[in-house]
């Protein structure tokens, strides 16, 4: 018997308890800042001269933390085991492969703010973000080990007297796990765990800015029972052992969440049949969004304000569901602007490791410039009503910034900017802000603010993205509650925390006895 599932809950900080046991969480991660962590591969701890360096991006003095950084040898060697752990892994009972993510939870739960604390340092997320970040990775580990033991034993089919028919899912060999680190703990866990407890071997290239949390969860698997070879932890770069896995004849599927660039050059590169391999390679590919809230003129606007605001600036708008465009009725487009502006100029941008900020930094230098140029190109596009500086001092942090009377096609319309940046055009009446709204290539998270039921059935049938809310933000879907995923140019659409996720890491086997 399956015990029902239920989303972790997030914290009351506002509770001095909790607040001191994040505080203890922080103080245990200060503790260990700066340590050296090694490449896992077949078991096997490996240390190597070349590193990866974590920085801190609210302190960029502060290292979190060095790690070894493999290359093509090292990724063939870790190949090389997932390829013999995958002969013994793909025949463990799933009822074994689901208690190794139950007990990984129950770990994870035990140190929930020590990994929060983490979060904070190493990519910069304030209280709030880390602590659901956290979360969303204890949902991942219990979802998809229910979603294992329900899978188990097939769909029934038909069988005649003189035959007996079986319809059974099994694994499909050594995936590829490629996740971003702007959700560097639930991503990260969530891709890793949904392959091997489907009876997957896999290979984890962690993101090189979010290194750190990776190599921690990957220690929380190993006491949770997990055997030798079944998960290798190889961060490196993208460019040079991403590629070689890619492409690689033994690969037989790869799991990628991050930028619609490099999850287009994946998706070509693993197309491609190279020299020995035998099977088409299935791609798993989440991408970016250009997120959009509509706001009819027949809604609560205070509602809407504060879901555009909440939407657009939590985590510094790095979410792939931020919303970067609002679109709004003309007759209350004033008046939500003008609340929007009050409300994003009162919060507090700062120090993450402090309970009342709201934002922190951006994650890294590269982030900090693209965004400011994107806010270069806003002032050409747009009215700069809020924030439009940045200051990288000793973090890299950027005021939220809002831009007003912008063309819905105009640049910063239709670019992930992946920062606190959001753009605000007027439509004439509700159907124009739909067409609007879906006037992007992308496809991932929308939401509408109306009181109009028809308009909330049009919206379903007509606004085009896998995740559309009503009457709420658009970012903050929870696993087994809100499936997650998008359409065009956002992905493939794999619905992460949902019920047909793990099925992508199986392929169905029929068998058929003849009496
Ligand atoms: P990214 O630059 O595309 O990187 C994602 C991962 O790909 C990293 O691990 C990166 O490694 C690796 N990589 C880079 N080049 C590669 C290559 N040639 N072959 C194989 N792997 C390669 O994205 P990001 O900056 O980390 O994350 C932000 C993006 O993720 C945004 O576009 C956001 O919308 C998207 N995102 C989407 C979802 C979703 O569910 N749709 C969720 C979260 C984020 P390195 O770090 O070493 O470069
Ligand atoms: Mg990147």
């Amino acid at each position: 018997m399956v015990q029902p599932y239920h989303h972790e809950p997030f914290t009351d900080f506002s509770v001095e308890k909790n607040q001191l046991a994040y505080q203890e969480g922080l103080r245990t991660v200060e503790g260990y800042l700066g340590r050296d962590y090694d490449l896992l591969i077949d078991g096997e701890q490996v240390t190597t001269d070349e590193k990866i360096v974590s920085y801190n991006p609210a302190n960029k003095s502060e290292i979190i933390g060095r790690v070894s950084k493999a290359n093509k040898e090292l990724a063939e060697k870790a190949m090389q085991a997932a390829l013999e752990a995958f002969k013994t892994w793909r025949k463990t009972k799933p009822e074994l492969r689901a208690d190794v993510l139950f007990k990984a939870a129950a770990i994870l739960r035990r140190r929930k703010h020590e990994f929060s604390a983490l979060l904070t340092k190493e990519a910069g997320k304030p209280w709030r973000e880390a602590d659901a970040d956290t979360a969303e990775a204890i949902d991942f580990l219990e979802y998809y080990a229910r979603q294992m033991l329900e899978l188990k034993n097939g769909v029934p089919i038909q069988s005649r007297p003189n035959e007996f028919n079986r319809f059974e899912y099994i694994p499909l060999g050594v995936g590829v796990i490629i996740p971003p680190w702007n959700f560097p703990l639930a991503i990260m866990a969530g891709t890793t765990v949904a392959a091997i407890v489907a009876g997957n071997t896999a290979l984890l290239k962690p993101a090189s800015n979010t290194v750190i949390v990776a190599a921690k969860f990957v220690e929380v698997l190993q006491e949770a029972g997990l055997p030798k070879g079944v998960l290798n932890y190889i961060p490196g770069s993208g460019s040079e052992i991403g590629d070689y896995l890619v492409d690689h004849k033994d690969t037989r599927f790869i799991s990628f969440t991050g930028s619609r660039e490099v999850g287009v050059r994946i998706n070509e590169r693993a197309a491609r049949v190279n020299e020995g391999q035998i099977w088409l390679k299935r791609v798993i590919a989440e991408m970016g969004g250009k997120d959009t809230i509509v706001v009819d003129d027949e809604a609560d606007l205070e509602l809407a304000a504060q879901s555009i605001v909440a939407s657009a600036f939590g985590f510094s708008g790095q979410k792939c569901s931020a919303c970067s465009r609002a679109i709004v009725v003309e007759s209350v487009y004033d008046q939500v602007l003008a609340r929007v502006v009050e409300l994003t100029k009162a919060l507090q941008v700062g120090d993450p490791t402090n309970r009342e900020t709201f934002m922190g930094p951006v994650i890294d230098q590269s982030a900090f410039s693209k965004i400011l140029d994107y806010i270069e190109i806003g002032k050409s596009e747009g009215r700069l009503v809020a924030g439009g500086t940045g200051d990288q001092s000793k973090g890299y942090f950027i005021q939220p910034t809002v831009f007003a009377d912008v063309d819905p096609e105009a640049r910063i319309m239709q670019e992930e900017i992946f920062g606190p940046v959001v753009g605000f055009s007027k439509a004439k009446n509700y159907d124009e802000a739909l067409q609007f709204a879906n006037r992007t290539e992308y496809g991932l998270t929308g939401a509408v603010i109306t009181r109009n039921r028809d308009k909330i059935q049009q919206a379903r049938e007509d606004f085009h993205v896998g995740n559309l809310y009503f009457n709420r933000g658009c970012t903050g879907a929870i696993v087994g509650y809100q499936p997650f995923g998008g359409f065009n140019m956002s992905g493939t659409d794999s619905k992460a925390g949902g019920p047909d996720y793990l099925l992508l890491h199986l392929q169905a086997k029929t068998t058929s006895e003849s009496y």
